[in-house]
């Protein structure tokens, strides 16, 4: 099945469940209407002169054009890529040149940034350019500019609302003769990595890879028809597009977006107003809703689900979102973009212990294997790299067979870059990465098992460790810590609650004290660019 034929499906069978809301943009639709304004926007795209296989590429925060690009784009044949909305002119120049986006949509402005200004920076032609007809020396492929949000009309570019209120019966039926040449097998989106251990990379991924995943989500949290999930997380991401969005639409569930960027004290509220049934975050953005100083005049009895990932899921906030958010059956997931990207995931069959302390088991249809540093598959419950096969598996990084064939081996396994062991249960345990793990003096040190700790000393609100290269050692672990409101602590203490509870080879040697960590837009702490900081620090 397709994307958009997924969606036809769903409209027919729950025409007027709630399918889309969106209180900052007073949007509420129902499938039905859904699947209608998915129609005209497909159809006024192909009416712009796009055809299939051609990229379209969306640089935005969450909006609910959005999620009509997310379903408008497949069905008329063209790749939606996902452009983060954090990207400078850089990097969004690097991503619209190495896929060679035809069309860009794009908001205006979000808080201070001015994204029409950054695209005209890139492409002072569209001043004076014909809608549809730019030639950007810095951007050669590039042809429509669409703009979202109300407002004056942009030079040089078409208005995003005009494009999806194409009304026009015959390019409805143009639309409609596309959509039935489609295959599965078709890519439909190209999502970037976060870009946690360097620059992202782009990941390309079939109509069959991310309906499947979407519905298998679904299924683990056991969504229906009667669900509203709150999505804060963003859905340039998969974490936004396929665990929300996708394993919301294949089974009748509402999106609920709370805004366009992140912000716990709205995400709390939308929870209470729609009284949503299921929330999505990084470990971040729930330890930032727990500590807000108003959490507790929220009532969020109504939740029951939602999904915590990206990255470790500590176990004392684990136990604080069943316990307070009353999310009985929230889940956890393990996965990567070039996985479409699920690959395991807790239910709420199993035992409460395994849930907060491993990544739950395989989904189905998914092939694992952990391997040592030569390949070979190693004993249960021995770390290795954790690799995966199957449908969920991407094409490949656009247009890089290289760096592809790097990821996936001829035997089409996906090598994952992850540390994990999986137990006599088949439960995983993600140990972390490769490129984290420590060496200090040949004690292998895994900076989850350091943080863990850590966050059972009170005064720590969140802790990062890594490693720091040592003269002496190869490497010492250096430890980032922010205090819980009103803390105080210093070094010495930490390192005196260390002694004698934790190995002393593993006891962080660099302590800093910090108000955040470097963060990508996905909300996961960027390890590279502290250990940078750090190596400042010691020029
Ligand atoms: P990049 O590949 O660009 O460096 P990234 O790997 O963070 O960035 P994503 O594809 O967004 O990009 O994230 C996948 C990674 O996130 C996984 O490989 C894993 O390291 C981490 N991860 C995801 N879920 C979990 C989880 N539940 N527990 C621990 N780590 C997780
Ligand atoms: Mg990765």
């Amino acid at each position: 099945e397709t994307v958009g034929d997924m969606l036809a499906r769903v409209a027919r069978t729950w025409p007027g469940q709630p399918a889309l809301i969106v209180p900052p943009q007073c949007v509420r639709m129902d499938y039905a209407g859904l699947d209608a304004a998915v129609d005209r926007l497909a159809a006024g795209l192909l009416a712009l002169g796009l055809a299939p296989g051609d990229r379209i590429g969306i640089w935005s925060l969450n909006r609910a054009e959005w999620v009509l690009m997310q379903f408008a784009a497949p069905r008329a044949g063209l790749i939606l890529v996902n452009i983060n909305p954090a990207y400078r002119t850089h990097e969004l120049a690097f991503a619209l040149r190495h896929v060679g986006c035809k069309a860009l949509v794009l908001p205006r402005r979000f808080k201070t940034s001015d994204y029409i200004g950054m695209l005209r920076e890139l492409a002072p032609e569209l001043d004076t350019c014909v809608p549809g007809k730019l030639h950007a020396a810095a951007l050669p492929e590039l042809r429509h500019v669409l703009v979202m949000g109300d407002g004056e009309a942009v030079p040089g570019t078409h208005a995003f609302g005009a494009i999806a209120t194409c009304g026009d019966a015959a390019a409805l039926a143009r639309m409609r003769a596309v959509a039935s040449t489609l295959s599965p097998h078709d890519a439909v989106n190209i999502q970037f990595t976060s870009g946690t251990t360097g620059a992202p990379k782009g990941a390309t991924l079939t109509h069959r890879n991310i309906v499947n995943n979407g519905f298998f989500i679904g299924e683990a949290m056991r969504l229906t028809e009667q669900d509203k999930l709150c999505i804060p997380v963003p859905f340039y991401h998969c974490f936004g597009m396929v665990l929300g969005n996708l394993a919301c639409v294949t089974h009748g569930a509402c999106m609920v977006i709370p805004g366009e960027g992140f912000d716990p004290l709205v995400t709390l509220q939308t929870v209470q107003d729609e009284r949503c049934t299921g929330l999505h975050g990084v470990p971040t953005m729930f330890i930032a809703e727990l500590e807000h100083p108003r959490f507790s005049e929220f009532d969020l009895s109504s939740l029951r689900t939602g999904i915590m990932a990206g990255s470790n899921c500590p176990i004392e906030v684990m136990k604080r979102v069943v316990e307070v958010m009353h999310m009985s059956e929230v889940t956890i997931t393990y996965g990567m973009t070039e996985t479409s990207p699920a690959s395991f995931q807790t239910t709420p069959d199993d035992p409460l212990d395994r849930r907060v302390d491993s990544v739950g088991r395989v989904h189905p249809h998914v092939e694992v294997k952990i391997v040592d540093a030569e390949g070979r598959t190693v004993p249960r419950g021995v770390t290795g790299e954790l690799c995966t096969r199957g449908y969920s598996v991407m094409q490949g990084y656009w247009e890089e067979p290289a760096r592809t064939a790097e990821a996936i081996d001829a035997e089409g396994w996906m090598h994952t870059g992850d540390l994990a062991t999986i137990d006599a249960e088949g439960y995983c345990r993600i140990v972390g990465r490769v490129k984290d793990m420590l060496i200090r003096g040949g004690e292998n040190i895994y900076p989850r098992e350091v943080e863990e700790f850590l966050y059972t000393h009170p005064a720590i609100a969140d802790v990062q460790v890594f490693g720091v290269p040592d003269a002496k050692f190869g490497e010492e672990a250096c430890a980032w810590i922010r205090l819980a409101d009103g803390a105080t602590c210093d070094a010495d203490q930490i390192r005196a609650y260390c002694q004698g509870r934790i190995a002393h080879y593993k006891i962080p040697r660099y302590i800093r004290f910090v108000d955040s960590f470097p963060m990508t837009v996905t909300g996961k702490v960027q390890k590279f660019l502290m250990r940078q900081a750090m190596l400042e620090e010691f020029k």
